[in-house]
């Protein structure tokens, strides 16, 4: 019998590409990312990637020209393709928000009522003006729309931003919010039995790499007295090990814990006699 082999689809090169790669490799699927080929087959996992523009992946996958695709959340929303969003993955973040020359006055939404806004996410845009039952007229054009107000082609752009630097050189000030977007991976509708084996595969990896990522392993040496008080501090996946030292009335205690609680973490163990402590970082994670 064939072998059943998933396709996916990535962005070629853009704001999406390195990271995407990153996470395949953390994922342990092994292939050749060489930016002049179209499609490349992994060498240890049943998949067959496909380097594309961001813009024609939900269309893909939607036809099942791809079974899955990783990309932004705001491309996947504009296409609106029937694809299942499967998981978000934390990368790329970026948010859609509204912006107007700095001397325009903008209190609310409002203040856009009967105005032009240029756009390449019409359909997100439009959604969110009925959200706020504003009537504008809505212009899209596909890239360098910051400087639509300075042509005197409208009034207002709804674009990405990341840091407002290319609003601030363009004279623009950024008024509203209007969507919060990351990288995500979407899958076909219609998935066989097999490639759905597969993509059980992926996620269980996935998983283990996004949950890694969010926790550190913790060893530090303790005093036989105060152990019980370290321990009480610290989570661990069932609980920590300990292990004793050479010197006597010393151990050495492990444990894992996650990166938001970190630094509080720190001070409380220290403070209750812990000395040595080492944090490294987790490649993956499987509870
Ligand atoms: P393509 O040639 O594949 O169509 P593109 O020009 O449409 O690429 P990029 O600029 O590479 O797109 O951005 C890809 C995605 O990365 C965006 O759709 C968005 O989700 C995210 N993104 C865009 N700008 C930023 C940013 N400044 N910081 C983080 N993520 C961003
Ligand atoms: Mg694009």
């Amino acid at each position: 019998m064939e072998e059943t082999i998933v396709k996916l689809a990535i962005q070629k090169s853009g704001r999406l590409s390195e990271k995407t790669i990153e996470l395949l490799k953390d994922c342990g699927i092994k292939f050749v990312s060489n930016s002049s080929r179209l499609k490349t087959q992994a060498f240890n996992f049943p998949m067959e990637i496909l380097f594309l523009r961001d813009d024609d992946i939900p269309g893909y996958v939607e036809d099942g020209v791809a079974d899955f695709g990783i990309l932004g959340m705001n491309e996947i929303d504009e296409k609106a393709k029937d694809v299942t969003v499967v998981k978000k993955l934390g990368f790329s973040k970026c948010r859609l928000s509204i912006a107007v020359p700095n001397a325009t006055e903008y209190s609310s939404p409002k203040s856009l009522e009967g105005k032009k806004i240029a756009t390449s996410y019409p359909t997100i845009l439009k959604n969110w003006l009925k959200s706020v039952n504003v009537n504008a007229e809505i212009h899209e054009i596909g890239g360098s729309v910051e400087i639509a107000p300075t042509i005197g082609l409208t009034d207002a752009i709804c674009d990405i931003v990341s840091t407002g630097g290319t609003l601030l050189s363009n004279g623009l000030k950024e008024v509203d919010q209007i969507y919060k977007s990351e990288a995500a991976l979407i899958v076909n509708k219609n998935l066989s039995k097999e490639k759905s084996a597969i993509l059980e595969r992926w996620l269980l990896r996935l998983e283990a790499v996004q949950v890694a990522s969010n926790n550190k392993y913790i060893l530090m040496n303790v005093p036989n007295s105060a152990i019980e008080k370290v321990c009480a501090l610290l989570p661990g996946i069932k609980s920590p090990t300990i292990i004793p030292l050479k010197d006597e009335g010393w151990s050495s205690v492990h444990s894992v814990i996650n990166e938001d609680d970190f630094w509080t973490l720190i001070e409380q163990v220290k403070a209750a006699g812990a000395e040595g402590i080492l944090v490294c970082p987790i490649e993956q994670m499987i509870k």
